[in-house]
Formats: structure tokens, sequence, C-alpha cells
């Protein structure tokens, strides 16, 4: 009997660099390549929030169709449905006779949850759910010591890291895919079949952002070659305007468009094409951050998502919190660096490291807000988000995760100052009416 091996994508957008296409084309004589819009993700959270606003279920509708169209390219295509995994993965094994399921594991509670159940449904089938690690630069099983010793400080996680472990190189591309002949695919579902409307493009964006590995190999491609803007991006990074101050290859990388190690070699060959230097090192130090982020979330599992993270600290909390929340959700602190940040936020899907920095803190330290409140606002918002980059990076700000300094406190009119000295940035994204507290 000819082996079907069911491929899932989840968070891995991508032909290329990616070991459950390339594996599943090899040992199946045939794949299924599958991809579930889970409803979950386009309803309310259980925070004042939805799962995922509209600008971001664009970014993810728009990867799907490209890798649709990537895999058509291949000699293959795409089944997309709107369902639970663990309902439509199993109806798809029984009805095209598939002999095993490959996927990417995850590392957040939710996504294990899903494919947890997936598992057990397909163990009634007598169905094996086969489970690849490929979402990090340095792999799990490269690092010098096991998850539950991982140091809580990054520094010491970093300098150990560096020194004793290894980058593996990208998988190959495939060449050819095959799929069963029957394959049924109905079209891509709209935004309108997930319940939205289209956004407006804001003209005022960094970058207008496409969904899919085509325009995330592309932006990679302008911003290390035709711009050149690698070279100097550890004295850009925290800019708050124009496009090239960083690399904006986080919405990619956080569907998986964009695979970390393709990253890495393409600085590897800049440094020997073009220059290496503070700033060529600086960007895979920043990728090691995500890195550490996930290695955290298996070590810690859902405590990143818990009020006193899991350094288990309470926080003060001001007694009109929703009021005050409601305020930084829309701009209207009366802080023009925090409102601006705010807009952009929520005009783009998209803020700058330094804007979320001063917004995360504001919300915590200055308005005594539950942080887990602004999490999972950023949740809803960021075309970029991702469960550990998102929620570890706040537990960090907010003081009970993996900063070590203890009551870090960003004052916002001095970084105001130190990074938009002439009031440029806020002037673009507020009305002169908004900037009359002076910050
Ligand atoms: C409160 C808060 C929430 C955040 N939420 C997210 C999120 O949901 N998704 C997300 O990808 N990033 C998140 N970040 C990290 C960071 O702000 C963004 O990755 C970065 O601003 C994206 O812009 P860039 O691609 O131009 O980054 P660059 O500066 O060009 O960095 C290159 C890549 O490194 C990774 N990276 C950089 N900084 C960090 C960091 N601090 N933590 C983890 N990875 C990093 C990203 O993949 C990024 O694309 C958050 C930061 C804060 C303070």
């Amino acid at each position: 009997m000819s082996k079907l091996i069911l491929v899932w994508f989840r968070k891995d957008l991508r032909v290329h660099d990616n070991e459950v296409l390339l594996e599943a084309t090899r040992k199946g004589d045939a794949i299924l390549p599958v991809y579930c819009f889970d409803p979950r993700h386009y309803g309310p959270s259980e925070y004042p929030a939805q799962k995922t606003g509209a600008i971001r279920a664009q970014f993810i509708v728009e990867s799907v169709h490209d890798l649709k169209s990537s895999l058509q390219k291949l000699g293959g295509d795409l089944i997309t449905v709107i369902g639970k995994p663990e309902e439509e993965i199993p109806k798809l094994v029984a009805q095209y006779q598939v002999s095993e399921v490959y996927h990417h594991r995850e590392v957040a509670w939710e996504e294990k949850q899903v494919s947890d159940k997936v598992e057990e449904a397909l163990w009634k089938q007598q169905i094996n759910l086969k489970h690849f690690i490929g979402h990090t630069l340095y792999h799990k099983e490269h690092l010098p010591f096991p998850i539950k010793d991982i140091p809580d400080v990054f520094t010491n996680f970093r300098k150990k890291v560096e020194r004793e472990s290894f980058v593996r190189p990208c998988f190959d591309l495939v060449q050819a895919i095959k799929v069963p002949a029957a394959m049924a695919c109905a079209p891509v579902p709209g935004l309108a079949d997930l319940g939205y409307q289209a956004p407006e493009r804001d003209e005022r964006a960094v970058w207008q952002f496409k969904g899919g590995e085509t325009e995330g190999l592309k932006r990679m491609h302008h911003y290390f070659w035709e711009a050149d803007a690698l070279r100097n991006y550890k004295e850009t990074r925290n800019g708050l305007l124009g496009a090239d101050y960083s690399s904006k290859f986080s919405p990619w990388i956080a569907l998986g468009c964009l695979s970390p190690r393709e990253v890495y070699w393409e600085v590897k060959k800049y440094e020997s094409e073009r220059i290496a230097n503070d700033s060529t090192y600086w960007l895979v130090f920043e990728l090691l951050w995500r890195d550490y982020f996930r290695f955290m979330f298996k070590k810690y599992g859902n405590k990143f998502f818990h009020k006193t993270g899991f350094k288990g600290q309470e926080l003060p909390e001001a007694p009109n919190q929703e009021e005050l929340f409601e305020r930084w959700k829309n701009g209207q602190t009366g802080v023009p660096f925090i409102d601006a940040n705010m807009h952009e936020l929520n005009a783009t899907g998209f803020m700058s490291n330094r804007g979320r920095q001063n917004v995360a803190s504001y919300l915590v330290k200055d308005l005594k807000v539950n942080w887990t409140w602004g999490a999972a606002y950023f949740e809803e918002k960021l075309i970029d988000y991702c469960p550990a980059s998102n929620w570890g990076n706040w537990a960090y700000v907010a003081g009970v995760g993996n900063d070590p300094r203890e009551d870090r406190y960003f004052n916002i009119a001095k970084q105001a100052q130190t990074y938009d000295p002439k009031g440029a940035y806020v002037a673009y994204w507020l009305d002169q009416s908004e900037t009359s507290v002076l910050v």
C-alpha cells in the first residue's frame, strides 16, 4: 500500500528550510498538505480583547495563499478548511487513507493543547502524529543544558549557547511534490469567511506588510542587500520612523514564512561578502532573544500567562484599572509618546521595540494596570504576534519574568527625549490637538 503523509501546516508557512515538508516528501509516496483556520483563533479571548484583529487575520490569509501557490508550483496543492484541527485532520485522514501525520511542535499552552487533542483523535484511528522541532535558531537538542536547567537570566543562557552550540544548516528545498490525484481543494477562505471586514491600509505605516514567504524573503533581500541597512542595524534599531531602522522581519518570522535559520545564514553570507561588525552580530543576538523566550515557555509552561508570572510576584493594581486601560488602548492617556505609539499600533498592527517597551512599562508601572490585559491587547493587535515573544516580553517588562533587575523603570519623559528628541514621531502619529501634555 502506498504511503500518504498528511503535512499539517501551522506556524511554518513556507517551503524553504522546512524539515516537515522535506521529510514527508522523502518518506511518503505522496503528501497531503493541510492548513486549518482554527475558529478559536478568530473569536474573543478570555481577556478583554479579541484573539486576532483584522490586520493580522489579513496577513495570515495572505500567507496561506502564498503557501498554496508555492506548493502548486512544486506540483502540489493545499487543502484549507475552517475548523478545529482535532476534528478536521482525523476526517481528512479517513477520507484520503493517510498513513501518518507530520507537524512542527509548538511551545505555548493553547497550541500544545490542540496538538494533544489531534494526537488523541489520531490514536483512535491508529495513526501516528510525528512531531518535529523547527521554530528556533538553535535546536533544542543542541543546547548545552536540558530545558529545565536553562538559566533564568538571558545573558547566562546566551554566553553558554554562543560558546558551546551551533546553528544547523537550512534544510534543502523540496524539488517536487506529489499529492493524491483526487485531492479536493476549496478556495482559501477570505477575511469575510473568518468574520472580518478588510482593514484599511494606513499610508503612514513603516512598511506595507504583506503575508507570505515570497514577501518575507523579498523583505530580507531588500533590508540586507538593496538598502544595505544591516551594517548599521545596531545604531538604528531603536528608531521609530522609517522602514529600515530595524529589519521588520517579525511578522514573517512569527508565522514561519521566514525561517530564523535562513536569516542567520543570510547574515553569514552578508558578513563574508560585505561586512561583519557589531550590527551583523546584533541581529543574530535579537534572534537569540526569540529563542530564549520559546525555551522559557518550555521550561515554565503556562505560568507566563499568569498575572504573577513564573516568579509568583504580586503587583499593585489601581482601583480604576478598567478606565485607565481603555485610555491606554485608545492612545488617550495624555502622554504624547505613549499615545503616539498606541495610535501606530491601532492603525497598522506594528510598533517598534522601543515603543513596545515604553507602552508596556507605562501601563504596568505608571498606570498600575494588570499587565496580562496589555499582553492580550497586543495579542489581538500585533501583526507579528507570537505567544512566547509577546507574553515573555510583557512578563519581563512587568517584572514577573526574566528581568534580573528588580524594579526596572522606564522614565517615559526621558525615553521620549532620547528617542524622539525633536518630537517628530509624536507629531507624525498625533494631531496637534492631542499633543497638549508635553512629555
Ligand atoms: C511588550 C513587548 C511585546 C512584544 N511582542 C512581540 C511579539 O508578539 N512578536 C514578536 O515577534 N516580537 C515581539 N516583541 C519583540 C520585538 O519588539 C519585536 O520582535 C521587534 O520590534 C520586531 O521588529 P523587527 O522585526 O524590526 O525587529 P529587529 O530589531 O529587526 O529584530 C530581528 C528579529 O529578532 C526578533 N526579536 C527582536 N527583538 C526581540 C525580543 N525582544 N524578543 C523576541 N524576539 C525579538 C524578532 O523575530 C525580530 O524580527 C515584543 C517586545 C515587547 C517589549
